[in-house]
């Protein structure tokens, strides 16, 4: 019966996690369970030093750069871990590589996050997913972000609700700069449900990087209704 709960192998590096001889599981009951100590040690927790809204990175500096002129529809957002070195290739690999086996760990690196004095006060209504243009969503077979959400979602005992949908392909957001993105970005979503009424919505993505994706979908979800949007992510770029 454990193995069915417990994975063998490690999600990082593949060694047998019940071989006392290997490197062992990393311990805990959380994402700790599919991964071993020393590929737990490789996925580096959020900066201590980060911006309250977006998370940016902020050693050295009173301003974020990133809210700069930016008026924001989403509270905050709040990433579990960073976007480097083996959670990037892990979820590189979730993604494009479609491995689904990741999934356990990965939704389990974002359950401390919860815990974030951003987010832990919010009595949440429901759990919405970033979508995923379907041609996208139908090549890849599925959308990891809305993977994310629904285990998620399963785990606090909330709805998900998939109360967006991406309308066009946007462009590839490299090369633009911070105001062509945000023109890019706008029309590519739109409501697909009715918002619940004051709803207090905790949205998911796999990645955030400037966060424009994930305010866009916020301001729908205002303008639908919602009463706060609060984003949590995996990992940060
Ligand atoms: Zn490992
Ligand atoms: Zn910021």
């Amino acid at each position: 019966m454990l193995s069915l709960v417990y994975p063998a192998h490690c999600g990082g590096c593949g060694c047998r996690l019940d071989d006392l001889s290997g490197r062992g599981r990393a311990g805990g009951d959380g994402a700790e369970r599919f991964i071993c100590k020393h590929c737990r040690a490789l996925i580096l927790d959020a900066p201590e030093h980060q911006c309250p809204v977006c998370s940016h990175p902020m050693a050295g500096l009173f301003q974020c750069p990133n809210c700069e002129g930016r008026r924001w529809h989403l509270t905050t957002i709040v990433a579990a871990c960073r976007f480097e070195g083996l959670l990037q290739e892990l979820i590189h690999r979730f993604k494009y590589g479609r491995d689904q086996s990741l999934l356990p760990l990965l939704s389990e690196l974002m359950i401390p996050a919860l815990e974030d004095p951003r987010l832990v006060k919010k009595i949440f209504d429901a759990v919405v997913p970033v979508p995923l243009h379907p041609l996208r969503e139908r090549e890849r077979e599925f959308n990891q972000s809305d993977l994310l959400a629904r285990s998620l979602a399963k785990q606090l005992g909330l709805p998900l609700l998939r109360l967006l949908k991406r309308n066009i392909s946007t462009a590839p957001q490299a090369g633009f700069d911070r105001a062509g993105r945000l023109e890019n970005l706008r029309g590519a979503f739109s409501l697909r449900g009715r918002v619940p009424v004051d709803a207090t919505i905790l949205l998911i993505d796999d990645v955030a990087t400037t966060g424009a994706t994930l305010d866009a979908c916020a301001s729908l979800l205002m303008e639908g209704g919602a009463t706060d949007v609060s984003a949590l992510t995996l990992a940060r770029g």
